[in-house]
């Protein structure tokens, strides 16, 4: 069907920005296996077809890997480590030749291979496993496209401004994707923290998932725009869109350009208030990136991800060769370790091997797990687990300044009893002739609308606060963060917060102990001079907002950040203070 009006239609937005191009579908060709067998006499031909394959896909990976590690994102070699890895799997190497020997011809075993990952990524919840699997499943793709050449896609040769529209891209294609041709990506499956999604915002390349792909199939258009930043995708644009989005692109670049250049400049307001920017942290590996991003330190390094990636809990001896390993590149900045917070959105949907299965088969399964046995809660049930990791944190205080983190904190004699363990510790350790710092403070986790309502008593205990906003968010308005239907009520600007927020700060103020906002919010260049006139003045961010965090900082004065904040607290409605801060703080 020809369409000639303008089309608007709304998805997720993945990558921001905006794209103006034509439309380039992507559709793959279905796989066709040949023959059902493999003759006996093929198959030690076939193996070496396949390792063959096997080779150049690994030449390939690495040969990217070394261009993005000299001049590209670091998320992108990153991702590009872990395909090497898990070419090395044995899933990869003998199991795909020990099927092909059981008469299996290649292509069919690795369409297999990745029908069976699908098959396990379309029941897992959780992110970081599902995205382990989608790298399987690209892995496969990479190494069908040598052995089938036909089939191959390749996005580094796309025409001038094309926006990609396809079911789902994987990691692969968005690595290779030049950002000078591809203006934008269209998808209709596909998260916010997938790597495909991680890849391209680090390209800066604009992405909208979410959109009825089917639906533009049917459609003819020549001009698509591809709004990012709000998850618009318009078809067919009228003049007037068409020169509205012009602008917008323009102001876009102009600022990515002044993002580049902000990730190494002080964190200071224009009055010269120091503001101290940290970065929040999973995969210990990424410590490079966080310093080239210009960050002071780690301020929540999220531990559980070293037990939800290996799916069973690290030895203290593993631990405290990780933490030493990371303080020590952290060159004399700080790292704040979270103790595991394990459950709620961080939910263990897998049993883990031997060990450590029988933690989750004593809990079972919770009906509501983000109010359930998680964080502190289920630590402080298994505190062998705790113990064994609180040696392995004191052990590396030696080697730098490090502060332990609770997470989840929703009574104070859960830091009483975290703090019981810490001294056993360090008492058993010293008789064991260990060397530790004097001074490890501990830290209490303000994400909980109950720590948020004591913190003038918890202030009397704990070392220092960090405000977990994605939390707070969604306990203090019954708002599931990772749920699509309330992510309309899920957001930091409502009066509540900032009240919550106002308390918290002004308890440690006067109590002298430290406080950090670590939430996505601190990340929010709305939220920034609220939190700023609150008196906040440490931020922990995931590493690539550094640089918008730094840039936003620096463009406002205390005195008028402050001014805006008690503006902002005379507002009792979410919907007419967000309209008062998006109006006062366009700058
Ligand atoms: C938070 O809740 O704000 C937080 C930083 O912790 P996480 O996102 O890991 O739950
Ligand atoms: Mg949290």
């Amino acid at each position: 069907m020809a369409v000639d009006e303008e089309v608007i239609l709304r998805g997720l937005p993945i990558s921001s920005g905006v794209g103006i191009g034509f439309p380039v579908f992507l559709a793959r060709a279905e796989s066709t296996f040949g023959e059902a067998e493999l003759p006996k006499k093929e198959i030690e031909n076939e193996i070496s077809r396949y390792r063959k394959a096997l080779d150049s896909s690994r030449k390939d990976v690495e040969n990217l890997k070394k261009i993005s590690q000299q001049d590209g994102p670091p998320e992108v070699a990153l991702i590009l480590g872990t395909h090497l890895e898990i070419m090395q799997d044995p899933l990869i190497t003998s199991e795909i030749e020990n099927r092909i020997r059981k008469n299996q011809p290649t292509k069919r075993v690795l369409y297999d291979l990745i029908e069976e990952c699908k098959q396990r990524f379309t029941t897992m919840r959780d992110h970081y496993f599902a995205e382990r699997v989608r790298d399987i499943v690209d892995v496969s793709k990479r190494i069908l496209g040598h052995l089938c050449p036909a089939d191959r896609l390749n996005l580094a040769e796309m025409p001038h401004n094309s926006i990609l529209i396809a079911q789902e891209l994987v990691p692969s294609e968005t690595v290779e994707a030049s950002a000078t041709l591809i203006s934008a990506f269209v998808t209709a499956a596909g998260g916010l923290t997938s790597h495909a999604a991680i890849v391209a915002r680090a390209k800066g390349i604009p992405y909208v998932a979410n959109i009825d792909i089917k639906r533009l199939d049917k459609l003819e258009f020549h001009t698509i725009i591809v709004d990012g930043s709000q998850g618009i995708v318009v078809l067919n644009p009228t003049r007037q869109t068409l020169k509205k989005y012009q602008e917008l692109k323009k102001n876009y670049s102009a600022e990515r350009k002044i993002l580049k250049t902000s990730a190494h400049l002080h964190g200071e307001t224009i009055d010269g208030y120091e503001v101290r920017i940290f970065a929040n942290l999973e995969n210990p590996k990424e410590i490079d990136a966080v310093l080239k991003n210009g960050a002071s330190g780690i301020g929540l390094f999220r531990s559980e991800y070293l037990f939800l990636s290996k799916r069973q809990f690290p030895t203290e001896e593993e631990q405290f060769e990780i933490y030493k390993k990371m303080v020590k590149s952290l060159r004399g900045g700080p790292l704040v370790i979270r103790v595991f917070d394990v459950g709620g959105d961080k939910r263990v949907d897998f049993l883990p091997e031997d060990k450590d299965a029988k933690y989750f088969r004593q809990i079972g399964v919770e009906l509501n797990p983000a109010l359930g046995c998680r964080a502190i809660r289920f630590l402080l049930r298994y505190p062998e687990l705790l113990y064994s990791q609180l040696r392995a944190i004191l052990r590396a205080t030696r080697y730098g300044p490090i502060q332990i983190l609770i997470p989840m904190i929703s009574d104070i004699s859960e830091l009483q009893l975290v703090r019981q363990m810490l001294d056993k510790a360090r008492r058993a350790l010293v008789q064991e002739g260990v060397k530790i710092a004097k001074d490890v403070p501990v830290g209490c986790m303000i994400e909980v609308p109950s720590s948020a309502i004591m913190c003038d008593s918890i202030a009397e205990e704990t070392d220092f606060f960090s405000i977990g906003t994605n939390d707070l968010i969604q306990y203090v308005l019954a708002a599931d963060r990772s749920n699509f239907n309330t992510s309309e009520l899920y957001s930091p600007i409502h009066p509540s917060i900032f009240r919550l927020i106002r308390m918290v700060v002004n308890a440690a103020n006067r109590s002298g102990k430290p406080v950090i906002v670590c939430g996505e919010s601190a990340a929010d260049p709305l939220m920034i001079p609220i939190l700023l006139g609150l008196g906040v003045r440490e931020f922990s961010v995931a590493f690539r907002h550094i640089p918008l965090v730094k840039h936003t900082i620096r463009k406002w004065r205390i005195l008028e950040a402050c001014r805006l904040t008690e503006g902002a607290m005379e507002f009792s409605s979410a919907l007419e203070l967000k309209k008062f801060l998006v109006a006062e703080t366009a700058r």
